[in-house]
């Protein structure tokens, strides 16, 4: 069941938001040559903390950290760690959560590290902007896998491909909630969007084949080809008035 959320409670969201996108923004900024992930976390956690709200991967399934840092041909879900030090042409991919007066909010960037491959740029640009054409089909009696097919045309019109085995959520007083939000998909089809529903939409993106694996760490998730992948996320919420970003600082 797809739960709808009042007005009050997209509020809650919105600082829910509020405070991934400000430490999810602090992380970037501190992303360079010789910094380590675990660094990096622990600048996450003060952020998060230091607002009043509690990060939301920690412990969740056991995670041990506030962030995930998955370095060129990891998709998702690395563990930052103080022997994993970032090198001149990496790209980081760092996904963040937040739980504000039992609310969640979730984003995710990529980041470039110094000079990077003209490659590295373009999969940046274009996971960032299929984020973006998926975000647009967030509207009131608009269908859910139009999302999925809007990320997907970005995606492969520019000739990479999109993770199949994890995909967007419903996201609220729970981290994942129904429904799942998948990166592919046929427009027109899937439940109908209404207003109050809120959606984690969250394109992994790589420059081969789609094919991913884990690591014997039981977390981390790679591509099998070896390929570079990037991942943007933004909390979502339908409204009347259109698409609504909560993982914003504005
Ligand atoms: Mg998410």
């Amino acid at each position: 069941m797809i739960v709808r959320k009042s007005a009050a409670e997209i509020e809650t969201m919105r600082e829910a938001g509020r405070i991934s996108a400000r430490a999810l923004r602090m992380v970037g900024e501190a992303v360079r040559v010789g910094v380590t992930t675990k660094e990096l976390d622990e600048i996450a956690e003060e952020a998060i903390r230091s607002q009043g709200a509690v990060p939301a991967f920690k412990g969740y399934h056991g995670f041990p950290a506030t962030l995930c840092t998955s370095i060129n041909d990891q998709v998702v879900h690395g563990i930052p760690s103080s022997t994993c030090v970032l090198s001149e042409g990496d790209i980081v991919s760092v996904d963040v959560g937040a739980i504000f007066e039992g609310y969640y909010g979730d984003n995710a960037a990529t980041f470039p590290v110094g000079t990077v491959s003209e490659q590295a740029l373009r999969l940046l640009d274009v996971t960032k902007r299929s984020l973006e054409a998926g975000i647009k089909k967030c509207v009131v009696g608009g269908r859910l896998y139009d999302i999925g097919a809007a990320v997907q045309e970005v995606a492969e019109g520019a000739g990479f491909s999109v993770v199949r085995e994890y995909v967007g959520h419903g996201i609220g007083s729970a981290m994942h909630e129904d429904p799942n939000v998948p990166n592919y998909g046929v427009a027109g089809k899937g439940p109908v969007l209404a207003e109050g529903m809120v959606f984690a939409i969250e394109p992994m993106i790589n420059a081969g084949s789609h094919a991913v694996e884990s690591l014997p760490d039981g977390w981390t998730v790679v591509t099998r080809d070896g390929s570079l992948s990037a991942h943007f996320e933004h909390t979502v919420a339908v409204t009347a008035d259109g698409p609504l970003v909560l993982t914003s600082e504005t």
